[in-house]
């Protein structure tokens, strides 16, 4: 970046802490100081996940946030594709144990319907990245990990269904064990958002 050139403002959709260090982590390492990443206001509401598809569902939230703000916004929306479930809980992945779900309950209810599967029980990550700025403009990529659901959760790390995903190619380690940095590589937000990033850096001419 050319001396005193300010660092392109994007706001974070996301109000997930584990998500936004993620996102920050990829950003970081693809850009460095040419993006600055900020959180989404507090005041900014959160927005209802009406979409039928990951793509309606990135837009509906990185659209609403960048017409709050006034800033270009950035969303993500995933979902896991578990074959055995035919596809499911796909873009229902937050609400697969109901109104009330919550990751604990989410994993609990995949282990529950998968108990009478056996393995491999193949399944995948599937991330849509947009950014979305108040003119409309938008730029979008998507990321995908094939892996396994495995029959017992394992690790600590990550978040939602991390810790009973196991990652193809891998050592066997589902992403709860894996290091952040070693779940980026691979993982499909990361996938996602490097492309995104490239995207980005060619539109708005960042190097
Ligand atoms: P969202 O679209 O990112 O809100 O995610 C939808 C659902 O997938 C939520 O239940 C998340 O916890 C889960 N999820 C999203 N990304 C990941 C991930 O990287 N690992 C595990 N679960 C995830």
């Amino acid at each position: 970046m050319s001396a005193g050139a300010a660092a392109f403002r994007i706001v974070l959709a996301t109000a997930n802490a584990g998500k936004a260090a993620e996102i920050s982590a990829i950003f970081e390492r693809e850009l460095g100081p040419h993006v600055d990443l900020v959180p989404r206001p507090s005041d900014v509401p959160d927005v209802d996940e009406t979409g039928s598809t990951l793509e309606e569902n990135a837009r509906i939230k990185a659209h609403a946030i960048a017409a709050a703000t006034g800033r270009p916004a950035l969303a993500d929306d995933t979902g896991l594709e578990v074959d055995a479930l035919g596809g499911a809980p796909g873009v229902h992945s937050a609400r697969y144990a109901g109104e009330e779900a919550n990751p604990q309950k989410n994993v609990a209810k995949m282990l529950a319907e998968l108990a009478q599967v056996p393995a491999p029980r193949r399944a995948r990550f599937r991330t849509v990245a947009l950014i979305s700025w108040p003119d409309g403009k938008e730029l979008m990529a998507d990321g995908t990990v094939e892996g396994e659901i495995a029959d017992s959760v394992r690790g600590d790390g990550g978040f939602g269904y991390d810790p009973i995903f196991v990652p193809a190619g891998g050592d066997g380690r589902t992403f709860a064990q894996l290091t952040a940095a070693e779940k980026n590589a691979v993982s499909h937000r990361g996938r996602a958002l490097r492309a995104l990033a490239a995207r980005l850096a060619a539109e708005e001419g960042l190097a």
